[in-house]
């Protein structure tokens, strides 16, 4: 599957579209506020900044893209308004893949210029702020060298560049039959595919971003991956064993033919700590400030109760419109669902996340990691000689 052409969160405002369905991610958001914070207060507390360079990688569409510039502009005015420095020139970069609702989220700006005029200023002659889209893969380069000041990325890292290799629809055999990501079934070479896909992936990510930050630049990444290393506990993997059980009841009904079930496999993937770490020593470009996790419900801290059954068929939906939001492109392409059957699908993946969350509150695990592009003149250097 090419990752890079299919992908793309459900478009639009309507019932299933992401703009609606990102409770999940703007709580994600909110978790990651203060690590923003306290980034951007060190970084305008070290440089004096004319034109601050920002990005947001995966920017995706709706409310929480414009929610975080916003706050990020409200710390940067802040923190100048502390040091007694003008406020910078804001230049800001939307980033997403090639087939994400551009114009939906264009079409927010308007609203969102005359807000940053009215309630802040910005837009004003003392300040501006000029914002572009950049439509391409972050596992590449995207912005000249040294360009950027800042560059963030919310919920977006944990999918890969493609399938991995050797798992991809067309491979000769499957490996991983009836199942669509790391299962505990799984044989250990589909383990050790996916892992390999990350590194590769997760390091060309650091590399090209540590051409585009500034020396002293920040990175702020938030993504979803597992406390374990083992990559098969339910943390990591399982809101996919049960996308893989609805697929397989609808195999049983019928509707979906069991071979597709076997040659399709997620390009996502949730890494442990370690595995970021390593990447991010080998590559050597920068300095991990912070690494934290913390787990975030399913549906998003709703507060329904899944000891009822209304409770239950109410999580089940959220969660699974949740999911649907995301993945729902990447399932069409694969295989070519009808819309009611689509739906089938995902009324069966409700009734089935229902039941499994009244028994067990499962929870994602989510990381923040705040990364300080090192000072050329840190790796230039010579070692202190005695
Ligand atoms: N940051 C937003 C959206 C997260 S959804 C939020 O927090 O709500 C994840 C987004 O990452 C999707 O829009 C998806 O298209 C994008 N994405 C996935 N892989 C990407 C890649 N290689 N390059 C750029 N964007 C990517």
């Amino acid at each position: 599957m090419e990752v890079v052409q299919v992908l793309h969160m459900n478009k639009g405002n309507g019932d299933t579209s992401y703009a609606k369905n990102s409770t999940v991610q703007r709580k994600i958001i909110s978790f990651g506020k203060t690590i923003i914070e306290e980034a951007l207060l060190e970084l305008s507390s070290n440089y004096d900044i004319d034109s601050m360079g920002i990005a947001d990688l995966g920017c995706s569409t709706g409310p929480n893209t414009l929610s975080v510039i916003s706050q990020i502009m409200d710390i940067v005015r802040a923190a100048s308004g502390h040091l007694r420095r003008r406020v910078p020139e804001f230049r800001l970069f939307f980033n997403d893949l090639y087939s994400n609702d551009f114009n939906s989220l264009f079409m927010l700006l308007p609203a969102f210029y005359k807000m940053l005029k009215e309630e802040k200023g910005i837009g004003l002659a003392s300040s501006q702020c000029f914002i572009s889209g950049v439509p391409g893969s972050f596992y590449g380069r995207l912005f000249p060298s040294n360009s950027l000041h800042f560059v963030y990325s919310f919920s977006s890292l944990h999918w890969l560049s493609q399938v991995p290799v050797g798992l991809e629809s067309y491979a000769v055999k499957h490996l991983n039959k009836g199942k669509v990501y790391i299962s505990k079934s799984s044989p250990q070479s589909v383990v050790t595919a996916y892992s390999s896909q990350f590194q590769a992936d997760f390091s060309q990510f650091i590399k090209s971003r540590s051409q585009e930050l500034v020396p002293g630049g920040r990175m702020v990444l938030s993504f979803l991956g597992r406390k374990s290393i083992d990559p098969t506990t339910e943390d990591g993997c399982y809101q996919w064993e049960l996308l893989a059980e609805a697929l397989m009841s609808l195999v049983k009904e019928g509707l979906i033919e069991e071979d597709k079930v076997a040659s399709f496999n997620a390009p996502y993937y949730a890494p442990c700590a370690e595995e970021l770490k390593v990447e991010i020593l080998k590559e050597g470009s920068f300095i991990i400030d912070r690494l934290e996790a913390f787990e975030v419900d399913w549906d998003g801290g709703a507060v329904a109760d899944t000891h009822n059954e209304q409770g239950k068929m109410m999580v089940g939906e959220r969660v699974a419109k949740t999911i649907r939001a995301v993945v729902e492109s990447m399932l069409e392409s694969h295989f070519r669902l009808g819309q009611d059957t689509m739906d089938v699908l995902f009324i069966k993946l409700a009734e089935i996340v229902g039941n499994h969350l009244s028994k067990t509150r499962t929870k994602y695990i989510n990381f923040v990691i705040s990364l300080v592009r090192k000072a050329s003149h840190i790796n230039l250097e010579a070692q202190p000689t005695d």
